[in-house]
This record gives C-alpha cells, structure tokens and sequence, in this order.
C-alpha cells in the first residue's frame, strides 16, 4: 500500500498536462460540453470505473468501488469553458474563435482524470468508494444543480466531498484551505421603476421614473452602509440601466440589472427585505411603482471544519504547512455550494499563478500583459521581481501554472483516500 501521492502525481504530470491542453484547444461553452465529457468518460471507463454519461445533460458521473468495505466521497471538477476570445498567443490556444478556457476549467478536468488514475492504482488498499462528478455549465450557475436533479447525489449518496479551484493570482505551491465561508454566495436581480410618461415640459402632469431610478440607486447603497452588519461583506451592484427615448419625454419605465454578494443567509435575508422596503417606500413617495425579480441564486461556498481540518492536512503533506493558508475569503461565486450544501465538504484554492518571468525575459517588457492592472488577488505578494502581472480569471490572455495539475491531483488524492480509510463514519466490524 502507498499513499506518496506526491511523486506518483509527477510521474502522472506529462499526461496531465495533455489532458489539459486538449481541452484547452477544444474549450466548449456550458451544457454544451461533449467532447470534454467524451474524454473523461472514455478515460474513466478505460480504468474500471462504473460510467454514467448525460447526467444533467452533459456531466459525467465515474465511480470507483474499493476492495475494502467502507463509505462514499465525492469528488467533484467542472468542464466548461467561456464565450471570450483567447489572446494568449500560445501554441495550444483555442481553435474555436470566441470560445476559451479562462478560468482553469480545463485543468479542473485534467486534475479529476488524474485523480481517477491515481486512485485506481490504489483500488485493492481503496476503502469505499469514490464517485468522480464532472460536472458542466459551472460559468452559468446551474450544472451543479442540472446534476443533483438528475440524482447525481444518490445511490450512493456521498458521506463528504472535495473539490478545487485553480487561481492564476495566488503563487504556485500555495494554497487557501479555509473552514466556514470561502467564497460568497451571488444574486442577480432585475429593477424595473414604473412612472408615468408625459411630456418633458409638464412633469407635474407625470411620474418620472428616471429622477425615481436615480434615487434608488443611490440609497439601495444605504443598505449596504446602514442595514448591514459591517463585520459582514457585501456588495450590491447594479451593472446596466436602460430607460426613457426621447429627450423631451418623461420616462416611464426605468430597467436595472445587478447583482448581490454576500456570503451569509442572515445577511443576503436581510439585505432582500431592506431593498424591498427601501423600493416600496421610496416609490410610494412619488406615486411610483417597481418590480423587483431575483433569479440565478448561488448559495454562497461554505466549507465543513471536518472534512476542511482533513483536506488541510492532505494540502500541508503535499505543498508543506507554511504553503497552506486558511484565507481570505473571495467576493466570487461557485455553484459546488450546491453540493456543500447536501454534503459536507472542502473546497479549496490552489495556485496556478504562471511563470512571467520566464516570458517577459524573452520579449520587451509590458507585451504580455497589455498594461499593468491593479486586480489583486488572495495573496499580494505576489513573488516580487520585476514581472508582468498575472492575468486574473475570465481575462482573454488568462493562463495557469502547468505545474499546478500534479499537486491538484495528489492533493485531492490524498485526502480521499485517508478519508475513506480513517473516516469516523465508517461502521466498525
Ligand atoms: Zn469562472
Ligand atoms: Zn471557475
């Protein structure tokens, strides 16, 4: 029996980064994934797993039973890729203009292929089993859930779960492995004002929804900086605004959209009923009315101290304790809160963040990042040196650390199989 995942991860590390560099030339926008899921099925079944295709229209679900009796983990890696157009320059771009793998999706489903290798190397000391959810349309928010409704968390249902996230601003060898909350939950939101129209120079005669708007855009801030606990992050954003058509009409109709971070219940709860109050007050003020629609929910990522103290441990075997750092917490969305949800889990923060230096000291310095930005990720120091800055997620010249898939993969090989091995839930004999 072994457990070094470490090395046998590096003697993995050529194929992983094939696997993903397929992907990354063949990105696939969300539900849209089958290629990608042709891939991980064939390399699953190819290793003995049990294969189930088509789950929540393009995810994949592998399981791995053990030798030994024992309960089930979940492991869980998404697959799709963005509507950008890549400007990375390099020689395993996309070949699919206006589509591109830039957020590490593709080295999500490189790590869960090598996992599955690594495991399946080990399936005679392998206690339980293992389920592999590859799931799709993570950008979107709603492949997460496409899979649970399609039964992917049943027979078997998993007793904990793991799953990560690469980040091209974090050092590679680096990790956040972080108990309670990660990264925040996300809200969308559409605000319609309705007035009355009437004539721009008679506005005793109507309602101006445009002057209501302006308004309530600018006390909806109020909630964030009066009604909200300030120990508690929040964030309210209204992105776009469209109304009124000519210049010497009263608008009647004011359209918003935006969005709503927080990263606890108590807090999104409160947040939903102030901007309904807030709304309703403002508008009776002015003989207004609105309507506000929430849609698009993702809970916010809430890991399990268990199972997290578990994975951390798994972080610390592989990358050394002092690389392991359990914060801070991230304004981004995640839908595996769906899975946390059901399952407790640990979702971690591994560093991918690419080599610069390699590259700029081959061209004039400032090409590569197209101008010096000031995106800081969870870790500042950055590494030091005269280097070009690291592209943040969902940027088109977005790129990883290849060397960041082998330690995914041992990581999460690690703490599954010490889990499944030594879990307190597992029935004694
Ligand atoms: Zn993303
Ligand atoms: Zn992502």
């Amino acid at each position: 029996m072994t457990s070094d995942f470490a090395s046998l991860a590096q003697t993995l590390a050529d194929q992983l980064v094939a696997w993903r560099r397929y992907f990354h030339r063949h990105p696939e926008l969300a539900f849209q994934e089958e290629r990608t899921a042709g891939i991980v099925a064939g390399h699953l079944a190819q290793l003995g797993l049990e294969v189930q295709t088509g789950v929540g229209r393009t995810g994949v679900v592998g399981i791995l039973e053990g030798a030994q009796p024992g309960p089930t983990a979940l492991l869980r890696f998404d697959m799709d890729a963005l509507p950008i157009h890549e400007e990375t320059g390099l020689p395993f771009a996309s070949q699919t203009p206006g589509k591109m793998h830039a957020c590490g999706h593709d080295g999500h489903s490189a790590i869960g292929l090598g996992v599955a290798t690594l495991l399946a190397g080990q399936q005679e000391h392998l206690a339980g089993r293992v389920k592999f959810l590859f799931q799709p349309a993570e950008e979107i928010g709603q492949g997460a859930r496409a899979m649970i409704e399609a039964g992917a968390l049943l027979d078997p249902a998993p007793d904990v779960m793991f799953g990560l996230h690469l980040w091209s601003l974090m050092p590679l060898g680096q990790a956040v492995v972080k108990a309670g909350s990660l990264w925040a939950a996300a809200d969308r939101f559409a605000l319609e004002i309705i007035g009355h129209g009437s004539h721009g120079a008679m506005p005793h005669q109507g309602i101006d929804a445009i002057a209501v708007a302006a308004f309530a855009i600018a006390q909806l801030q109020t909630i964030i900086s009066r009604d909200r606990d300030p120990l508690q992050p929040a964030v309210l954003t209204i992105g776009a605004i469209h109304g009124g058509d000519a210049f010497n009409v009263l608008a009647e109709r004011v359209q918003m959209e935006g969005t709503l971070r927080t990263f606890d219940l108590a807090t999104r709860a409160t947040i939903l009923a102030r901007m309904d109050g807030l709304l309703a007050g403002l508008c009776a003020a002015y003989g207004a009315a609105y309507r506000l629609t929430w849609r698009d929910f993702t809970p916010p990522v809430i890991n399990d101290p268990r199972a997290t103290a578990h994975l951390r441990a798994a972080a610390a075997a592989v990358l050394g304790a002092e690389a392991v750092a359990d914060g801070p917490m991230m304004m981004v969305a995640e839908d595996v809160s769906e899975f946390l949800n059901r399952t407790p889990g640990s979702f971690f923060v591994l560093g991918a963040m690419p080599d610069r230096r390699a590259r700029s000291e081959t061209g004039p310095s400032g090409e590569a990042g197209g101008g010096a930005r000031s995106e800081t990720g969870p870790s500042g120091e950055a590494g030091g040196g005269a280097t070009a800055p690291a592209e943040p997620h969902h940027s088109p010249r977005f790129d990883i650390d290849e060397r960041a898939l082998p330690l995914g993969a041992a990581i999460l090989a690690h703490a599954t199989y010490t889990w499944l091995l030594h879990s307190p839930t597992q029935q004694p004999t």
